[in-house]
């Protein structure tokens, strides 16, 4: 089994585009099996790309949940004052797609079933 993701978000670092690729069919058809009985990563659907123009004049992929919450500072002298005194906070919001970590976490876990799969074949079932 092998996870790819040709890019990352621009903004929360989230891998996005995840891609899974099955060495065999038996492989596939365990992978099946441990999405209808293990739990999953249900906010995968943020890690969709998207592009948008930042400050550098540059188009940047960013996820879903970034793109969608995108916060554009608009020159207001109000709002810089209360930004300089720390009334309000400007920052992007915190990431709500799948990282790197939970997808780790998720492939350990979808290699160890398959593994366990393979060695007692389909005894159990
Ligand atoms: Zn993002």
């Amino acid at each position: 089994m092998k996870i790819t993701w040709p890019k990352i978000c621009f903004a929360c670092q989230v891998p996005l585009d995840v891609d899974i690729q099955f060495d065999d069919g038996d492989e596939e058809k365990y992978f099946d099996e441990f999405m209808d009985f293990f739990p999953t990563p249900t906010n995968l659907h943020y890690n969709v790309s998207a592009k948008r123009r930042f400050n550098d004049g540059k188009f940047h992929p960013m996820c879903r949940w970034c793109f969608d919450n995108h916060r554009k500072i608009w020159m207001d002298p109000r709002m810089l004052r209360d930004r300089e005194i720390g009334k309000i906070k400007l920052g992007p919001p915190p990431p709500k797609g799948t990282t790197h970590e939970e997808l780790a976490l998720f492939a350990s876990r979808v290699k160890g079933y398959i593994a366990t799969r393979r060695r007692h074949g389909d005894v159990y079932f």
